[in-house]
């Protein structure tokens, strides 16, 4: 078998310069590329759903890992440079034309993939809060995405810091995310403003009894004014003075305070 051509030489060979509407930053360094693949675990021989793989940096990580990927790329120029990669890994890379936020993703697997992606901070949030909202258990095993670094940071943070909010709960309530690890601006052609974090989330069993929607509700009214106390940002939401009460949650606190096991008690006393 021929070896796989340099990333650089395929850019050039098929004009793939970044497109900044496109949210494009490029990751080349093999090595780093290879520890975001093994982020998800052991990946040989098993399903991954790659959204947004752009010239293939990742795909080829991922392959070489040994899985089978499923990729979803919205920039048709990326499609045949994705295509001339799966011809070096016979039946084990499956590229799809087309928009991640519109695609059926479950209907794309028998078993639960791994979710990685490298994908614009404003596609790969829309998609985490998607996923973490639908039916549970997930259509996946894991995700693996990177994200700017304050987000990474908004999605693990614990009650108390600065970027503990509604995302936080959102993520932490049924799985258990975490930052694999840190990626430095100039690790990406062309380099973006800020700082990335690779985060890792697994998911975790229901707290029974606990609706999304009612947790929903409560964070948003909460958080919504979060310097207030709260006996005054959860007075909209119906039955939340009287199950701070029961609880023994002091209503003079704030938002910020409040755990994530806090929330979710609350929700469901609220039922
Ligand atoms: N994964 C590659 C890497 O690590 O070098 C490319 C990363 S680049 C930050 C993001 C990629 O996502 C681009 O190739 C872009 O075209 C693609 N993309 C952007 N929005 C998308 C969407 N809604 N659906 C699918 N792909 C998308």
């Amino acid at each position: 078998m021929t070896s796989l051509p340099p990333l650089r030489d395929v850019i050039s060979k098929y004009g793939l310069s970044a497109s900044k509407a496109l949210g494009q930053n490029f990751l080349f360094d093999h090595q780093l590329l290879a520890r975001i693949a093994k982020v998800p675990g052991q990946i040989d021989g098993a399903e991954v759903f790659e959204v947004g793989p752009g010239p293939g940096g990742l795909t080829r990580a991922l392959l070489q890992g040994g899985a089978s990927v499923t990729a979803v790329e919205r920039d048709r120029r990326c499609i045949p440079a994705l295509e001339e990669l799966g011809s070096f890994f016979p039946g084990k890379l499956k590229v799809i034309e087309g928009d991640a936020l519109e695609v059926d993703a479950p209907a794309l697997f028998q078993g639960k993939p791994h979710v990685v992606a490298n994908l614009p901070y404003n596609v790969g949030t829309a998609l985490l809060v998607g996923w973490l909202s639908a039916a549970w258990e997930p259509w996946w095993a894991s995700l693996t995405l990177m994200f700017q670094k304050e987000v990474a940071e908004r999605i693990v943070a614990e009650a108390g810091s600065e970027h503990y909010g509604r995302l936080a709960v959102l993520s932490q309530w049924r799985s258990t995310p975490k930052i694999a690890m840190n990626v430095h601006r100039s690790a990406f052609t062309p380099p973006p403003k800020v700082m990335s974090a690779v985060v890792h989330i697994v998911p975790a069993d229901a707290p029974e009894g606990v609706r999304l929607k009612t947790l929903e509700n409560l964070t948003a009214a909460a958080f919504g004014q979060r310097r207030k106390m709260l006996r005054q940002s959860l007075k909209g939401v119906p039955g939340a003075i009287e199950a701070m009460e029961t609880l023994g949650i002091d209503s003079a606190r704030r938002a910020e305070t409040v755990s994530v096991a806090e929330f979710v008690a609350l929700a469901r006393t609220l039922g």
